[in-house]
């Protein structure tokens, strides 16, 4: 099974794309993860995104492509793929079309987290992980039992993302609009969108995306 998780930033593809690695045992592909990492690892493709990722501004598509085709090349892709945060383009939507139909894949379904813009504003403004293990909190939705220290790993290395504020949320919200939200006719056309009501709680979220799925 390979799933695209589509919607704005702040819709909850991460916090969904978790738990269908849980129940599924899929291989998250969180190329905003990708390129975080390579960041603080200070590779050349990491250093050279990072200011884009900081700003708010999506890395060009010849690089995100080349780290998602390098990725599917890796043997343990087979046990089916969740994409979390790709493709955001059109351009990025035809290169993985490309990319599946050489490498023997196939898509089973593309779901669209559907989510208010108010909505997204508060959860990024509370939103926060966990620095060693990734787990995802919120400072209204979702607190750790111990203020400060990871439910999952027990560390208190809690930190928020430097693209997590205002000024760079305005221009991911409206590079989703330009950009990404153009995907979403496309997968229509193509008969492969499933939209789920991406303002429910999260346990309703799963819900809808399990039944999607396991349909
Ligand atoms: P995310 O964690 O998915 O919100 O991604 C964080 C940031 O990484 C985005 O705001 C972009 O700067 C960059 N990024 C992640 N995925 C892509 C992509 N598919 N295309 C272009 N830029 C991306």
């Amino acid at each position: 099974m390979n799933l695209i998780l589509l919607g704005p930033p702040g819709a909850g593809k991460g916090t969904q794309a978790r738990f269908l690695v849980e129940r599924f045992g899929l291989l998250q592909l969180s190329t905003g993860d990708m390129l975080r990492s390579a960041a603080a690892a200070g590779t050349e493709i990491g250093l050279k995104a990072k200011e884009t990722i900081d700003r708010g501004d999506l890395v060009t598509d010849d690089l995100v492509v080349g780290i998602v085709s390098d990725r599917l090349d890796e043997p343990d892709v087979k046990g089916g793929i969740i994409f979390d945060g790709f493709p955001r383009t059109l351009g990025q939507a035809d290169a993985l079309d490309e990319m599946l139909v050489e490498k023997g894949m196939e898509l089973t379904a593309v779901v669209e987290l559907r989510c208010d813009d108010e909505i997204i504003i508060e959860r990024i403004a509370g939103r926060y992980s966990c620095g060693n293990c990734g787990e995802g909190y919120h400072r209204s939705f979702k607190k750790p039992e111990k203020e400060g220290v990871c439910d999952k790993c027990g560390k208190s290395e809690m930190q928020q993302r430097d693209d997590d504020n205002v000024e760079a949320f305005r221009t991911r919200l409206l590079n989703y609009y330009k950009d990404t939200a153009p995907l979403i006719g496309y997968y229509h056309a193509k008969r492969s969108l499933s939209p789920v009501d991406g303002t429910a709680d999260i346990d309703e979220v799963t819900k809808q995306i399990n039944a999607v799925i396991t349909a």
